[in-house]
């Protein structure tokens, strides 16, 4: 049986769909329906009729499901940041445990038995609210031509203004707000998509969640040269921004492209300090292997007759460019099994790529022989490169460049710390020594397959998967499980709560190690 638009039906929320919206079926017809939750009984109205499924409009709830909650934010509804605010949170973590184990079984093509036993439960938040170290607001107009700061509603550019986002920190409303001001003051004109016309974008924030230290940068239609005073009444701005307790850095980018690219390549200090700092502890079991030599951090290690634990506080400078972690609670949950995974024992060589600014290499380094971090993004390798001479890190390089143009050089001893770049090509290339463990860390798309290809090839004994995305981490793990590796453990953590996503990390042993 079919359905046409404008029908209209009851139907039972059974299930939800990759972006948080409710799925029920009605004579073996699927219907999806934004905004309701699992366990809903809902009147819908159809909105897009296909052959087999259509899109619909939630009427009214007619049960509201046992797991329905008020959101904390009026404007959960309409904002595109929060899909899963009408949902309570222990349910939404069990959305997300079986999100991951469906991707595993449907993507990975894993036995649904073994998924089970292989999925660790879901590491949740305590208070799940005011995580978000860094937030992006745009900035435009409404339809009276007023200046509003706010989130993009979902799939669409429409600026829907938000007061006090409840996952950023306290601090960042009363910055937009300062800048909003300042731009109705002056008359500063907000950057037009449709025209290209305007002056300011976007605005990043980022706070340190652990030293309190908040960041502001300003991305300007501007560029490429840089003229230092592109707002006007830079300095009233500045005076304002920087009289918020903690300010640390305000900063201009320049970003004149016409894509949706958020910042440009040039940024621009204009107050204070061009970085952040923050810090992040970790205190991990990481092995009972006492065969074991203790590296250089032995005295922070409380180890027994090996390293088990490691007990440790690293600090990071940030600039706004560079990759961190949104969530530092959870990044410090992460982290953790990270290094459990990795089951260093003191003299492993160690890859850890897609390494930012050297979050995860700094705390491996601390229980490995050597790490090696690799990173697309200039800026963030030489915030790794400073926060490894910051807290004392000798044993750990970074280097610029792509993660799928690594070569491994064969003839380098197993606890070589030396890596080659090999400038002869156009990319520069970057020979590394052959690895004992590998970690990666990708952004949404995962990994490519030239670097799996060279995952297989150098056969580490270990490979540590850390996903910010189930669909793309199962496709990885299938490639990476045909060519000799075990999945041995996953588990999910909840570093986005609140929205649909969810990050993994993920063990996977050689088969004949
Ligand atoms: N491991 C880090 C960063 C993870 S985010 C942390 O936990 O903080 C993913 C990182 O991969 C980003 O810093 C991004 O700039 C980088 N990246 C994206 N594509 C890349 C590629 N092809 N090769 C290397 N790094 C890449």
């Amino acid at each position: 049986m079919t359905y046409e638009k404008g029908d209209i039906l009851t139907i039972d929320i059974t299930d939800m769909g990759i972006n948080g919206e409710g799925i029920g079926k009605i004579n073996g017809y699927t219907l999806f329906v934004k905004d309701a939750v699992i366990g809903d009984k809902v009147r819908v109205s159809i909105m897009k009729a296909k052959k087999s499924y259509a899109y619909a409009h939630l009427d009214e709830v007619i049960e509201a499901s046992q797991d329905r909650v008020k959101p904390l934010c009026p404007k959960a509804k309409a904002c595109g940041g929060c899909q899963l605010q009408a949902l309570d949170y222990k349910a939404q973590l069990s959305y997300k445990q079986s999100k991951v184990r469906n991707d595993l079984i449907r993507i990975g093509g894993f036995d649904p038995e073994y998924a089970t036993s292989v999925l660790k439960p879901i590491v949740g938040m305590e208070n799940p609210i005011r995580y978000r170290g860094k937030s992006q607001f745009p900035i435009g107009r409404d339809r009276e031509g007023h200046i509003v700061t706010g989130f993009y509603a979902g799939h669409s550019h429409n600026i829907i203004p938000i007061d006090d986002c409840v996952i950023g920190a306290e601090e960042y409303a009363q910055i937009m707000d300062k800048v909003a001001e300042h731009m109705r003051r002056y008359d500063i004109a907000p950057y037009d998509e449709a025209s290209g016309t305007g002056l300011i974008r976007h605005v990043l924030v980022r706070k340190g969640y652990n030293t309190g230290e908040l960041m502001v940068c300003l991305i300007l239609n501007r560029g490429p040269s840089y003229d230092g005073m592109y707002i006007t009444g830079q300095g009233e701005l500045i005076r304002s921004l920087s009289s918020v307790e903690n300010m640390t850095s305000v900063s201009v980018n320049l970003n004149r492209s016409r894509d949706n690219v958020i910042m440009g390549e040039q940024t621009h200090t204009i107050w204070g300090k061009e970085c952040i700092e923050d810090c992040l502890r970790i205190s991990a079991d990481i092995t009972d292997d006492d065969s074991c030599t203790l590296s250089d951090f032995s005295k922070d290690i409380d180890a027994g007759c090996g390293i088990d634990r490691l007990d440790r506080e690293i600090t990071y400078e940030i600039s706004p460019r560079s990759f961190y972690q949104v969530n530092p609670i959870q990044t410090e949950k992460l982290y953790s099994l990270a290094l459990k995974y990795a089951g260093l024992t003191g003299s492993e060589t160690v890859w850890d790529l897609y390494c930012g600014i050297g979050t995860i290499s700094l705390f491996l380094a601390g229980a490995a022989g050597h790490v090696f971090g690799v990173e697309i993004v200039p800026e963030a390798i030489e915030d790794a490169k400073r926060n490894a001479a910051k807290n004392g890190i000798d044993n750990a390089d970074f280097y610029v460049g792509k993660a799928e143009d690594i070569a491994v050089n064969e003839d380098a001893a197993g606890n070589s710390s030396e890596a080659l770049i090999d400038m002869s090509s156009d990319t520069d290339k970057i020979i590394l020594p052959k690895p004992d463990v590998i970690v990666v860390d990708p952004p949404r798309k995962g990994c490519d397959t030239a670097l799996i290809d060279t995952m297989l090839r150098v056969e580490p004994k270990r490979i540590v998967y850390v996903s910010c995305d189930p669909a793309t981490l199962s496709r990885d793990l299938k490639l990476l499980c045909d060519g000799g590796y075990t999945l041995s453990e996953a588990t999910p953590v909840d570093m986005f709560p609140h929205t649909v996503h969810v990050e993994t990390v993920v063990l996977l042993s050689r088969k004949d190690a």
